[in-house]
């Protein structure tokens, strides 16, 4: 089914996975999905790595939880390193298993370097890849969004020129980078209103499970960490355990603003663990997403 649909009926909780480096991580990652069965989330995804083996593990977790879990999938896709014939390939692939939805990116440049530089014959853009995936099949597709602006990005405004082209080629929603600051969402919403973006824009939200990690995630897309946050970074900066309570409750009060606010779903960062994301929801109860025993 796709999730543009789902949405229409209910406000969605979701989870995102990452594939593991190697394949014996792969067992893992479809235990920390089965730990999270129980919220019953109306989709997950699964990212799409830099190339290599990895990939091969998105595509695997991604059918198994389609097959096996009998959950709804968004398959993550980018456009690095492959061009549009391998493409192709995949989106074959995803749509022989019944995949019924994307989320297309363009994905980052590799390490060391700040300029996306497109395979020979690849896509440039996630629009380009967009509109070839609405041209040749489909597929329900979702598009990622900056609510702080996209780290490369001039100025707010040309960030938000580029993601309504996502909108007005096709997608279906949009999905947020991660924030700690629920301002910048609310004022992100705003302008895309205003500037024409109807579509649904779902906030991404990633609990903070160690404070090094937050640090560096943060600094990499751009995201600003809120004085009091900040603060508590520091103060559990040797204590992960710690931190991980604090991450909890900080989650748990910044979803539970966001969902008063009446957004059309909530999507979880899980980093593939599954602890933070179940005892967040078991503080929230949210309708119908609530632990199933
Ligand atoms: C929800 C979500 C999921 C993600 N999942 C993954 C994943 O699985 N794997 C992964 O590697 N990365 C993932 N990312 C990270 C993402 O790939 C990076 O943020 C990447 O740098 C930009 O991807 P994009 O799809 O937003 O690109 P684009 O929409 O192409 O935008 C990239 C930059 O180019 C600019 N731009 C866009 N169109 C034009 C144009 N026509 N002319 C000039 N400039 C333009 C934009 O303003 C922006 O600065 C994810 C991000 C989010 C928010």
């Amino acid at each position: 089914m796709k999730i543009i649909d789902i949405l229409k009926k209910t406000r969605s909780v979701s989870f995102e996975f990452s594939p593991p480096r190697t394949a014996e991580g792969i067992p893992a990652v479809l235990e920390s999905l089965d730990e999270l069965k129980v919220y019953r989330p109306d989709f997950v995804s699964v990212t799409y790595g830099a190339g290599g083996s990895t990939r091969s593990f998105t595509e695997e977790i991604t059918f198994q939880a389609k097959r096996a879990a009998g959950m709804e999938v968004m398959a993550h896709l980018t456009c690095v390193g492959q061009t549009k014939e391998e493409i192709q390939g995949v989106l074959e692939r995803l749509d022989a298993e019944g995949i019924d939805n994307i989320i297309a990116l363009r994905g980052d440049p590799p390490r060391g370097s700040t300029e996306f530089v497109p395979v020979a014959g690849g896509f440039q853009h996630a629009s380009d890849l967009l509109v070839h995936i609405k041209a040749n099949f489909k597929f329900g597709v979702a598009a990622a969004c900056y609510p702080e602006g996209h780290s490369e990005s001039v100025d707010l405004d040309s960030d938000l020129e580029y993601i309504k082209v996502k909108v007005d080629k096709g997608a279906d929603f949009l999905v947020t980078q991660l924030f700690y600051d629920n301002q910048y969402y609310f004022d992100f919403v705003e302008r895309a209103r205003a500037a024409g973006i109807e579509v649904p824009i779902i906030p991404g939200v990633l609990p903070v499970l160690n404070s090094a990690q937050v640090r560096r995630f943060t600094a990499l897309c751009g995201s600003k960490i809120p004085p009091a946050l900040d603060q508590q970074l520091d103060k559990y900066a040797d204590t992960d355990a710690s931190a991980r309570d604090m991450g909890v409750e900080y989650a748990t009060k910044q979803v539970r603003e966001l969902w008063d606010s009446g957004v059309a779903g909530v999507h979880f960062y899980v980093l593939n663990r599954s602890y933070s994301v179940s005892r967040i929801l078991d503080n929230l109860k949210l309708p119908g997403h609530q632990r199933e025993n």
